[in-house]
């Protein structure tokens, strides 16, 4: 196992012209293959479990930027917040305000992206638009000075069909531009989480700015 190169320097040519930043998805692969990639300069590396993030934490430079992009539990905030730089799949109210509690015990401001359920499967985890546009409206938000909420995240539904695809990109790219005039800190709302390696291209057609990519510069997960 190692970095597809070709596929990395294509990758980030196509996000230059988009001003895009790649987020290296590295769950099921091993600590030197993220070496690999951070030697060639890379920084932003995305994990979806904790033990893999506490592991991988340990074992690469500090100089990592750390993505949690999985789902995450309320009993494990406080373990990965030391590490993170970005989490990224923020569900629910109850999440938010047990990063709050926990960002200010330790005396930080963790930084989130609401996730947003856009795809038409049933299993994917995330807010419904409305519960968005609520949640940016909310009082109690104001009262939650230790987070920082950085702008959305989806994931399309895995199709191949473009059209369905494309309609839900579009979606929560408007999604984002309303609840940005909605944001507490609007110039910190300014990221938009959607592509991986199948619908990348996609995504940064329909405004992306940070898109999520494993397989294609990492291969195949076994
Ligand atoms: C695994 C994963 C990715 C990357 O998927 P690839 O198809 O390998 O690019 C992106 N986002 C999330 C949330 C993931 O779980």
């Amino acid at each position: 196992m190692s970095v597809n190169k070709e596929n990395y320097f294509r990758i980030q040519e196509q996000l230059l012209a988009h001003k895009a930043t790649l987020v290296a998805v590295s769950k099921k692969k091993t600590a030197a293959d993220i070496r690999e990639l951070f030697e060639m300069g890379h920084r932003d590396f995305g994990e979806n479990y904790v033990q893999e993030l506490v592991e991988k934490h340990s074992e690469c430079p500090s100089k990592v930027r750390w993505h949690f992009i999985g789902h995450l539990q309320s009993n494990k905030v406080k373990t990965i917040l030391p590490m993170v730089h970005l989490i990224h799949g923020v569900d629910s109210v109850k999440l938010l305000a047990e990063i709050n509690k926990q960002a200010k015990t330790a005396g930080v401001v963790a930084e989130c992206l609401l996730q947003v359920h856009i795809a038409n499967e049933e299993t994917k985890f995330g807010f419904s638009e409305t519960e968005v546009e609520a949640l940016m409206l909310f009082p109690e938000l104001s009262e939650m000075n230790n987070v920082l909420i950085r702008g959305l995240m989806g994931m399309a539904s895995l199709t191949d069909n473009t059209a369905q695809i494309k309609k839900e990109f579009t979606g929560l790219k408007n999604l984002f531009d309303n609840c940005r005039l909605m944001a507490l800190e609007p110039r910190a709302f300014n990221t938009l989480s959607m592509g991986m390696s199948s619908d990348y291209e996609l995504a940064l057609e329909c405004g992306s700015n940070m898109v999520r990519i494993g397989s294609a510069i990492f291969g195949e997960r076994t």
